[in-house]
């Protein structure tokens, strides 16, 4: 099927993203006045709500963002959950410094609390977070079996298995590899089974908890302190996209906020890797395999 490694992923990626984490769509806009709000934004405070954990978070510096009413008047509701004073529209149009506040969950709290949950509404995050984690490690786990095969199949390989190949060219030696990786498929197979089948099961149970759930509802979902942010609730573009400052260090929160059934769905219904083939197409091929031949060929020629 796919000809192009980790268009299947990097696809999930996108979609899980677009489902769960930063919901509104890109569209062309300038700002207008009297409906956008220029604000002199700085970054963000992420506070959880059960350790009083918090991590400031820096944003890119530029001159102005725009929010919309209804974004600025959102903020103005954690500011007055936080007890912290919202500064004057006289103060924000002078330009004053302005920091976006989140109350949340750190990591660490959502793991011994709302991960463990099994509302209707938080179990389908859950699942949905579960399901987006084993899209990546049945791929991760792919490329290690598969240079584990190929060590193996290095490591009692003799001169003369090495002359069945044209090693003087790029295609040789990457044939070379595939034909070494595919002496042994039991792994990946193994791991694809098992991916398909807890796949099954969660699309399954989201399908029945989604049939008496609303179209909207909320849960405590991930969010990195690495993602975009727009500071328009129903759209984003260049005037009002904040992106936090290139050394922002990783970390993630679990926010409360609204999810979309048919989103839900949307990310349940794509494309997943079903066959051998394709999983092996999503691992890729890796230059470093190509090292690892000319090593044992070099220790061989030594001997
Ligand atoms: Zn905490």
């Amino acid at each position: 099927m796919a000809n192009e490694p980790t268009k299947i992923t990097e696809n999930l990626l996108n979609v899980f993203n677009y489902c769960f984490v930063e919901t509104v769509p890109y569209e062309f806009y300038k700002p207008k006045e009297g409906k956008d709000i220029p604000v002199n934004l700085e970054g963000k405070n992420y506070h959880c709500e059960k350790c009083g954990k918090t991590t400031p978070v820096r944003y890119h510096k530029r001159p102005l963002t725009y929010y919309s009413k209804g974004k600025l008047a959102e903020e103005r509701k954690v500011y007055d959950k936080l007890g912290k004073e919202f500064p004057t529209m006289g103060q924000i149009e002078a330009g004053e410094p302005f920091w976006n506040e989140a109350v949340c969950l750190c990591t660490d709290c959502a793991k011994s609390s709302v991960l463990q949950e099994d509302t209707p509404e938080q179990r389908v995050y859950n699942l949905c977070e579960e399901l987006h984690g084993l899209d990546d490690l049945v791929v991760a786990k792919a490329k290690a079996a598969m240079e584990n095969t190929l060590k193996t199949w290095l490591g009692t390989a003799t001169l003369e298995d090495f002359g069945k190949f044209d090693l003087t060219g790029f295609e040789g030696v990457r044939d070379l590899i595939c034909a070494a990786i595919l002496t042994d498929t039991a792994a990946e197979q193994k791991d694809l089974d098992a991916y398909t089948s807890r796949m099954e099961e969660i699309r399954k149970e989201i399908g029945t908890l989604l049939e008496d759930l609303p179209e909207r509802f909320h849960a405590y979902a991930q969010r990195s302190v690495l993602v975009y942010e727009s500071m328009n609730d129903k759209i984003y573009h260049e005037y009002s996209v904040a992106f936090p400052a290139e050394d922002t260090k990783p970390e993630e929160y679990y926010i409360y906020r609204p999810l979309e059934k048919k989103r839900v769905t949307m990310f349940l219904e794509q494309p997943r890797v079903e066959t051998l083939d394709e999983l092996m197409m999503e691992a890729g091929f890796h230059g470093e395999w190509i090292d690892l031949v000319t090593e044992r060929l070099k220790a061989l020629a030594g001997e």
